[in-house]
């Protein structure tokens, strides 16, 4: 590149022509000394003042800050002109060594990219063969990256098409994404959605980003379920009240004995309690799931625990003639005494509830190693069939087919709340035909 420049070092011309960048005919009007890196500010200075002064040509090594990745080092020539003006020539030092530490270290950063990104994201070709993962793939995915490598997209993903198809269906996917299913290490499956993006002019490598939306989905399900929920649960009592005082208001009931007028009271008075304890249920849940009823752990005595839960039970025990047997160790516990009691309560109402009459719910408790206490509710009613005993704990599982319709469906998922907030686990065992065992292990 050639300047001309004045004797206080502003650029009057770049010449076009042997600007090696657009950048540099843009200079035209700055200081030459500007551009150069301030620990060379006096160098430069010499360098200009020593053309005009010694009317020779001169040479320096000067490092010029035009460019937005570096320094670059250029050799500049001043050539004299006249009193007012000379002409400098720069040309770039090439510098094998800092070129390739240049590259390595942009190639290191892409790579750290790659590597650190909280997404999936795999290089894949046009046959959907693994030619790079991130280890976020691997950890979603549970394989490594070598066991990925030998592998095809196919593997990892629910799809009818081949595995060629399947790949210009990610690679359409600009504006939406595909959703699918994945299959973890295992056989898990987990709700995914995919985005893909060709990275080279010949489209024979796609970048794919994998994102898991099981959360998303599972939440989804659980709005529907509440929808479903607040239609029947909220509107058909709801319907039932606003009927009665509706007829009340018209006078309707004027004519009607006394007694039919008080079972009419009663039953909505019922339907009343029941909302309010759906309304109770779902606000405990909202406050254990943002964490506002953390377990307040104090050292109480289980049989005390054991005790208080039966006294909440023992009238709908006698109401069905139900024996309520129980057996505990003299043991000291620290636990939240409320909470606890509130998840026995839920289980002990349920042996009740479910079982028919005449028949004994028992409650044990069984220390085990690793300080936790293992407190069990067995009851000889029906049992659960197998395949409804994972969800039991979801909130409405009895929405589900073949479950008993009465209660809210909240009160396992309650129950499992407090038990995990506790640190503890929940289970049941269950015969078919010959009654449940719900089981709470927690930490002492
Ligand atoms: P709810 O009892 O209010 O419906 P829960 O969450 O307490 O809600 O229970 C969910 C479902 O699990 C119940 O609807 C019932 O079908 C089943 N269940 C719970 N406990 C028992 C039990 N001891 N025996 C049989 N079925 C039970």
């Amino acid at each position: 590149m050639r300047l001309r420049v004045n004797k206080q070092a502003r650029i009057l011309e770049v010449d076009r022509e042997s600007a090696d960048d657009e950048e540099f005919s843009l200079l035209k009007g700055f200081n030459f000394i500007s551009l150069i890196d301030e620990s060379q500010t006096t160098a430069a200075n010499n360098f200009i003042r020593s053309i005009f002064e010694s009317n020779e040509v001169q040479l320096c090594r000067l490092e010029l800050k035009i460019r937005l990745d570096a320094n670059t080092e250029y050799l500049c020539v001043g050539i004299p002109g006249n009193d007012e003006e000379c002409t400098l020539v720069a040309r770039k030092v090439f510098d094998i060594d800092k070129e390739r530490k240049w590259i390595a270290n942009s190639q290191a950063r892409l790579r750290n990219l790659f590597n650190r990104m909280p997404v999936a994201l795999a290089l894949i070709d046009t046959s959907g063969q693994f030619k790079a993962v991130n280890p976020s793939i691997e950890k979603l995915f549970g394989y490594s990256a070598q066991e990925l490598a030998g592998m095809n997209l196919k593997e990892i993903i629910i799809a009818a098409e081949n595995e060629k198809a399947l790949v210009d269906r990610i690679k359409a996917s600009h504006e939406h994404n595909v959703a699918l299913k994945g299959v973890k290490r295992g056989g898990e499956t987990i709700h995914i959605e995919l985005s893909g993006r060709s990275i080279d002019e010949n489209a024979e490598l796609i970048n794919v980003f994998i994102f898991d939306v099981s959360q998303r989905v599972r939440l989804e399900q659980l709005k529907q379920e509440f929808v479903q929920m607040i239609s029947h649960d909220l509107k058909t009592p709801l319907s039932s009240i606003s009927l009665f005082l509706e007829r009340v208001g018209l006078g309707k009931y004027t004519d009607r004995q006394p007694e039919d007028l008080m079972s009419k009271a009663n039953a909505i008075h019922e339907d009343t309690v029941r909302l309010m304890r759906l309304i109770d249920s779902l606000l405990t849940l909202d406050k254990l799931d943002e964490g506002f009823a953390k377990p307040d752990k104090k050292a109480v005595s289980l049989a005390d625990v054991i005790e208080i839960s039966i006294n909440g039970v023992i009238d709908l025990a006698d109401s069905k003639g139900i024996v309520i047997d129980e057996q505990y160790d003299e043991l000291t516990v620290s636990i939240d005494r409320d909470q606890i009691v509130q998840v026995l309560i839920n289980l002990l109402n349920n042996a009740i509830k479910y079982s028919p009459c005449d028949t004994h719910v028992a409650i044990l408790t069984k220390r085990l190693e690793g300080d936790q206490i293992e407190i069990r509710v067995k009851d000889q009613g029906p049992g659960i069939q197998t395949e409804l005993r994972d969800s039991l704990f979801d909130r409405f599982a009895r929405l589900r087919p073949g479950l008993a319709s009465d209660g809210t469906g909240l009160g396992l998922a309650i129950c499992k709340a407090i038990v995990e907030a506790h640190g503890g686990t929940i289970g049941l065992n269950s015969t078919l035909g010959a009654g449940s065992e719900f089981w709470v292990r927690v930490p002492i």
